[in-house]
């Protein structure tokens, strides 16, 4: 199927309050532009610099998300343009983030990334932390950031079972949170192997990569 027909088709599947961020990481800006010619205008990406070069030529309509770890001394590069940061796992990166967004003059939206994979090479942080950072003095002082959610992925594995359970806990945790923080709205999780449970878990933005542009070439 063409990139086109894959967007249909996953369009007509997402429930109307699930956003779809089409992940192009690797991606040549021609797969881009036929996803955005089917009507996509969500992007994600997981390195800065890629997505920076995406974004000067690409049609300026589309908004960009980081989906990827942000190393701070990049912030300065999407600043200009990044619509959401899905991967936020300190205070130290959100201050970078404050301070980037004020020069620019724009509010940047950010997601908290939970650790909810057993593997321990999946960033992110867990509940404790994540409130540490929600309650902190120096997140209330910032005017130029905005946390609107969690994001999270699910362990690699062909155990169903074991993703429902780790979503549904990211999901009890954004309810948890949301009471408390009336600017929580976006819950990601979901990537092309498992964004079907992570709807019915309660999903509202789902990263989909492959299922759209194909299997990635890393070479
Ligand atoms: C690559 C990536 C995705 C998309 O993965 P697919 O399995 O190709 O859908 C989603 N989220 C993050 C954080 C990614 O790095």
């Amino acid at each position: 199927m063409s990139i086109a027909e894959n967007i249909k088709t996953l369009k007509a599947e997402l429930p109307e309050e699930v956003s779809l961020v089409a992940i192009s990481k690797t991606k040549p800006k021609e797969d881009l532009l036929e996803a955005y010619e089917a009507g996509q205008r969500l992007f994600g990406e997981n390195k800065i610099q890629e997505m920076a070069e995406k974004w000067e030529e690409l049609p300026k309509d589309i908004q960009w998300h980081m989906v990827g770890h942000v190393q701070r001394n990049k912030v300065k590069y999407m600043a200009p343009f990044v619509s959401l940061i899905h991967a936020v796992d300190s205070l130290k990166l959100l201050k970078e983030i404050e301070k980037q967004a004020k020069k620019n003059d724009r509010k940047i939206q950010c997601l908290l990334q939970i650790k909810i994979a057993e593997e321990d090479t999946k960033y992110g942080i867990d509940i404790e932390e994540a409130k540490n950072i929600l309650l902190s003095d120096a997140y209330r002082e910032m005017s130029h950031v905005e946390i609107i959610g969690l994001m999270g992925m699910a362990t690699l594995t062909e155990d169903q079972a074991k993703i429902r359970s780790e979503f549904s806990f990211l999901k009890r945790t954004f309810d948890e949170f949301k009471k408390e923080h009336p600017t929580f709205s976006t819950l990601s999780m979901g990537m092309s192997g498992d964004y079907k449970i992570a709807i019915e878990c309660g999903s509202t933005m789902v990263r989909v990569g492959s299922a759209i542009f194909g299997e990635r070439d890393y070479n």
